[in-house]
């Protein structure tokens, strides 16, 4: 496959061999990650392939529980914000954690944690 071929055909493809590859922009030396046509910092549109690393913040995630129709089989499943190592921030699926568990919160409650509150925000944790 050609190197200049810089589509998210390419980047899944990658992907399913085994590697994370994103953009690195070769005027300003962003990383993109999915690939996009033009550098979302300067514009550029001239990049190479860079290898990154999969490992990532999660910066936020939320329960679906009500999915759209052609996902409904696999309510409930998470969705979050990841932020690579190397920068960008993608939606993903999370997984690998006991989601049945998690989505208990919902169903058995939860209840005040009585500790100091310095930030005046309370905390519930869940009743499982
Ligand atoms: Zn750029």
């Amino acid at each position: 496959m050609e190197t200049d071929d810089f589509s998210i055909k390419r980047f899944l493809k990658y992907i399913s061999e085994g590697e994370l590859k994103g953009l690195k922009c070769n005027k300003c030396s962003n990383i993109i990650a999915p690939p996009r046509l033009k550098c979302n910092i300067c514009g550029s549109s001239e990049f190479k392939w860079v290898d990154l690393s999969g490992k990532s913040r999660l910066l936020t995630y939320t329960i679906i529980h009500v999915p759209p129709k052609k996902f409904a089989s696999e309510s409930p499943y998470a969705i979050g914000i990841v932020q690579l190592d190397e920068g960008p921030r993608l939606e993903a699926r999370i997984t690998g954690f006991d989601i049945n568990k998690h989505a208990q919160i919902l169903k058995n409650g939860v209840e005040l944690v009585f500790e100091p509150i310095p930030s005046g925000i309370l905390s519930f944790k869940p009743l499982i």
